[in-house]
């Protein structure tokens, strides 16, 4: 019987895996054949320290060192701009406010890419604390760090039932049976799945759908040094990716959980928001992809122990910040689980705690 079972092989089970390894026995389920298949491969892979809302903010700055430091570091700095139609003035001025980004000339935006069109671009502002992350090596870092610590990672393995027995946790998948004195629900998309099959209030953690496309170089540009550029108000973003350009419609797009594809309709709606702001039309979409981000209803995760058993972890509701937080949820889980004493300060704590939904 294993100390603590995860389900779940994303991001959020696998660096919580590697963490809990230190101190407990840990066996990791995931249901598909491989781990990272679902949100944690389909990410646009950015840390932006100011993204989300306080708590997130807090997350990311409590996981920033980390990422520096992880297999050598796993972050590389490109910046953000700001990019405003002249229609946009006072969303643009609000946004750019609101997340410390300082203000620049549309000339300095264009020497930065230079296919922005000047005429559908008239404001633009600059942030410099957005970096590259690199989510496979966080991902193998993790998944390395847990078996070399001994924990047991079961891929293919469908959780299907979950019931309790003398005070622990009997999971089925189809090939085995598993136990375990915790549970540990890093499900994703399926968490409020996992906790209802565990006969527990579900929180209701709502996937949403967001597609990416990848585009070759526009024009044939290098595309190595421009920034990530994201349209007021998130109404799509781009990021320059191994020679070319990645670029997101940005929908948030509520879905039940599922293998996501990108939605054509959405897709080609956000490109021309893009192609609006830039003088390099799109002539060709290399591939396109979705994933599932998943939120509870504040937006921000759920990390603690269910009001409803203490046996059960939720470790869920990433939302669209589940990599560059990782480092601090998956030792908030680690701390809150062996008894230690947060390193995060209490009231994050608090607001990340399933203890806010109880009734
Ligand atoms: C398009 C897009 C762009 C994004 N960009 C960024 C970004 O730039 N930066 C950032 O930090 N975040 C980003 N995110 C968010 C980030 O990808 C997620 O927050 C993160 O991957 C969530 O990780 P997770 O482990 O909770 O979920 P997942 O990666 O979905 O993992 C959950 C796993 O649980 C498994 N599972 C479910 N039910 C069961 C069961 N019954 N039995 C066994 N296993 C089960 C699933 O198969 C799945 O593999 C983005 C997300 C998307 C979709």
């Amino acid at each position: 019987m294993a100390d603590i079972l995860i389900i779940g092989g994303g991001v959020a089970g696998v660096t919580a895996a590697a963490r809990l390894a230190e101190d407990a026995s840990v066996t990791l389920l995931e249901a598909e054949p491989s781990l990272g298949y679902h949100a944690s491969g389909r990410s646009a892979a950015i840390f932006i320290a100011q993204y989300g809302n306080e708590t997130i903010r807090a997350l990311n700055h409590a996981s920033l060192q980390e990422h520096h430091a992880t297999d050598g570091g796993v972050l590389t700095r490109r910046g953000l701009m700001l990019v405003g139609r002249p229609q946009e003035r006072a969303a643009f001025e609000a946004e750019a406010a609101a997340n410390d980004m300082a203000p620049i000339t549309v000339a300095e935006a264009r020497a930065a890419v230079p296919i922005l069109n000047p005429v559908t671009c008239a404001y633009a502002a600059w942030y410099d604390e957005a970096y590259d992350m690199d989510t496979h090596r966080i991902m193998e870092s993790a998944r390395k760090r847990a078996r070399s610590l001994g924990v047991e990672i079961v891929t293919g393995a469908r959780v299907t039932a979950i019931s309790r027995a003398d005070g622990h946790w009997e999971v089925e998948t189809a090939g085995r049976s598993f136990r375990a004195a915790t549970l540990v629900n890093a499900a994703g998309a399926w968490a409020d799945e996992v906790a209802v099959m565990a006969g527990l209030r579900p929180m209701e953690i709502r996937p949403f759908r967001r597609s990416m496309a990848r585009l070759p170089a526009p024009n044939g540009a290098d595309t190595t040094g421009w920034p990530f550029m994201d349209g007021v108000n998130e109404s799509w973003y781009a990021k320059p990716d191994t020679g070319g350009l990645l670029v997101s419609p940005s929908e948030e797009d509520p879905v039940a959980p599922h293998d996501a594809w990108a939605d054509d309709m959405v897709l080609a709606e956000g490109l021309a928001r893009y192609e609006e702001m830039v003088t390099a039309p799109v002539t060709r979409v290399e591939t396109s992809w979705a994933g599932l981000r998943s939120f509870a209803p504040d937006r921000t995760p759920v990390i603690g122990r269910a009001p409803d058993c203490p046996d059960f972890f939720w470790l869920a509701g990433q939302g669209g910040y589940g990599f560059q937080t990782a480092p601090a949820a998956s030792r908030l889980a680690s701390d809150l689980l062996m008894g230690r004493s947060p390193a995060l300060p209490a009231t994050v704590v608090g607001a990340l705690s399933p203890e806010r939904f109880a009734a």
